[in-house]
């Protein structure tokens, strides 16, 4: 569904007389970008509170939501990871990548985490804080292996997470990362009791996500077991392509059809261990399964240490600006799918697979949007304004749209098919 190959395309060598002008049109573009951004609506003012029904996470309008975006690399102190935890990586992910979600994974008893370095919590704080300012969904991940050894400081963590930060329908709190494989009915789900409660005590509406045993690869037996009496609660589901295939996903099926949530909020393109080669096969399978399902995910994760799983080169500037050069292989394949994710789908219509592109992302005067079956597609802005509402000849395989007069922004496009439509962002820049 989401699409890659077709993004790196260089520029043909026939236009070079145009750069100059081109480059010309992108200041004035970015010029009427901030003059434009005080109108701009914002992934959160779009969504709003998200809400679980079911085995779906909705938005304010009871349409199910499929965030995408990163997750940053573990806290600690003097691991390395912690000096991308800046505002500007941020902005940079929010405007370049157009994430819609982050998530601050801060450690907690490995050293240099929390239990350890208070200085966690405040880059923590920092990340919550900018993605607040950028309106976009932000997970607060409690980063350990070993929740159930530290309740009483998660149980104080949250307690001041919410407070500070409850009132915001930004926030997601993630109360326990990955446990490795104890119980669900003794262990983990006693302690995610407890947390939940303490948070519902403050902040009685925010999505609590609860990972889950066989680092929260167990969705299924979560599901058989449930925690009952409580709302917005989903669970999260964990996998590394290169290491986690069709098994996994027939788990979280049948997490779905026991009625549970799922929210992915580390996936990564390589193997468990975070190194290895992008096996780039599953992780179009992996996507494929969460747009069908209308499932989020973050990628881990933003850090250039030297493993397959960053997405970025060692050395890469912690202020973002980051070119094709800056990024790994796992890098450039995750920004395509996060570019071009669906933002939701129709899940109510009937449930059939199409592959279509929309290229290039981000688009500047033209866009190209290929697929079969499509009937009919529609430009919509974030106020809801339709721009265009164009019907599709059949059998025509490839539209090409001229978007040179839209504002700089983000844009919905409906792809329109006989049983489903498919609704996907265009980031113009
Ligand atoms: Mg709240």
């Amino acid at each position: 569904m989401h699409q890659i190959k077709l993004l790196h395309s260089s520029v043909p060598t026939c236009v070079n007389t145009l750069i100059s002008m081109r480059k010309i049109v992108l200041l004035f573009s970015l010029l009427l970008g901030c003059i434009g951004k005080q109108y701009a609506q914002s992934p959160v003012d779009i969504h709003g509170n998200l809400q679980v029904s079911g085995n779906q996470i909705l938005n304010q309008y009871g349409e199910a939501v499929s965030l995408a975006g990163m997750s940053m690399f573990w806290s600690n102190t003097n691991w390395g990871g912690e000096a991308y935890y800046t505002s500007e990586v941020v902005d940079w992910l929010v405007e370049d990548w157009g994430i819609t979600v982050i998530r601050a994974a801060m450690g907690v008893e490995a050293s240099g985490g929390y239990i350890w370095d208070a200085s966690n919590k405040d880059r923590v704080k920092l990340i919550v804080e900018e993605a607040i300012a950028k309106g976009i969904y932000v997970i607060i991940d409690w980063h350990s292996h070993h929740a159930e050894d530290y309740e009483d400081e998660a149980i104080a963590f949250f307690e001041e997470m919410a407070t500070l930060y409850g009132e915001y329908p930004n926030v997601i709190y993630e109360i326990y990362n990955e446990p490795v494989q104890i119980s669900w009915p003794d262990i983990i789900k006693p302690y995610a009791e407890q947390v939940i409660d303490a948070i519902r005590q403050i902040d009685e509406d925010n999505l609590i996500v609860v990972g889950n045993p066989t680092w929260s690869q167990d969705v299924d037996v979560v599901s058989w077991d449930p925690i009952v009496d409580e709302i917005n609660i989903a669970y999260s589901l964990h996998f590394y392509a290169a290491t986690h295939g069709q098994y996994l996903r027939d788990k979280a099926q049948v997490a779905l059809d026991n009625g549970i949530a799922l929210f992915v909020t580390e996936w990564g393109t390589v193997s468990a261990n975070g190194d290895g080669q992008v096996n780039e096969f599953e992780v179009n399978a992996w996507m494929d399964f969460l747009c069908e399902n209308g499932i989020s995910h973050c990628n881990w994760s933003v850090n250039d240490k030297l493993e397959g799983a960053s997405i970025l080169v060692d050395g890469a500037s912690t202020t973002g600006g980051w070119t094709e050069a800056d990024y790994t292989p796992s890098g450039l394949l995750v920004k395509d799918i996060i570019q071009d994710w669906c933002l939701s789908v129709d899940l109510n219509n009937e449930n059939q697979s199409m592959e279509y592109q929309i290229f290039p992302s981000p688009v500047a005067d033209e866009v190209y949007i290929h697929g079969e079956g499509i009937e009919r597609i529609r430009v919509i802005d974030l106020s809801g304004q339709v721009l265009l509402n164009q019907a599709v000849t059949p059998n025509q395989r490839t539209v090409h749209l001229d978007v040179q007069a839209y504002r700089p922004g983000l844009y919905i496009i409906e792809l329109h098919h006989k049983y489903r439509t498919y609704t996907k962002k265009m980031i113009k820049q």
